[in-house]
């Protein structure tokens, strides 16, 4: 394969204007060992068109333990809809039972979400990109401050083996909510729920909440927290760490 040799900043800049379908055929196309990461949400829609290409293209979902009940059901809905199996993917149990008894079930509202993101996601996320030479996400730019410079395809250094390459596709990047929840009507796609009681970006349920008409969507994640830190790690090489 010669995917270590592609250079992703030129191919970038060659994709920015190409429609989030092209971007998945050639990902697809470039990558076997690739995956696409669902969060439970309007990313359905990456399912949707990537099995054009590839029928069987594996699914993966982080499980914190503190979805809401109605992401579950999404989620269950999504894999016998499509017919394909979802890897569903848990934390280290010892992980969280250590958080839980040392700080409680709530600590993220006290200190800030980074550790519990950190052992709920980042780990288990880590663990599964250890596994892959790409992988898929869902991120748009008009979904957060932290995400307005997200490119269409990257090399993640943030998630690569030791010594090997890891490539991100962000088709959706430049799409706005409108386009993907046009897509989702016109091919019928499920949704979750929860977008029909005020949610619009959906992750746990402690730290998730409805948003007002008017209010950006990211507005209903961490509320506690400042605009510009709202990313819970899965995507750290959006935030300049600096
Ligand atoms: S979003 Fe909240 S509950 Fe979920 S892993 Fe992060 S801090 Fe923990």
């Amino acid at each position: 394969m010669t995917e270590n040799l592609i250079n992703t900043v030129d191919l970038d800049a060659q994709f920015q204007l190409e429609n989030p379908q092209k971007i998945i055929k050639y990902a697809i196309k470039q990558f076997d060992n690739i995956a696409i990461s669902f969060s439970g949400a309007e990313d359905v829609v990456l399912i949707e068109m990537a099995r054009n290409y590839r029928p069987d293209i594996p699914v993966f979902c982080l499980d914190t333990g503190r979805l809401h009940a109605e992401t579950y059901r999404f989620i269950e809905k999504v894999r016998k809809h499509f017919g394909i199996k979802i890897d569903v993917i848990s934390p280290d149990g010892e992980a969280v039972r250590k958080l839980v008894v040392e700080k409680g079930l709530f600590s993220f509202y006290e200190d800030d979400h980074k550790e519990c993101c950190g052992i709920r996601k980042i780990e288990p996320l880590r663990k599964k990109l250890l596994s892959l030479d790409a992988w898929i996400t869902g991120q748009r730019k008009d979904q957060s401050p932290t995400r307005a410079e997200i490119p269409v395809i990257q090399d993640d250094k943030v998630f690569a083996r030791p010594g090997a390459t890891l490539t991100k596709f962000n088709p959706l990047a430049n799409w706005s909510s409108k386009e993907v929840w046009d897509y989702i009507r016109l091919c019928e796609v499920p949704f979750n729920d929860l977008h029909e009681r005020g949610f619009i970006s959906i992750g746990c349920e402690p730290c998730t909440r409805p948003v007002a008409p008017g209010q950006h969507e990211r507005e209903g994640r961490w509320w506690w927290e400042e605009a510009t830190k709202k990313e819970c790690g899965l995507h750290a090489g959006n935030i300049d760490s600096k």
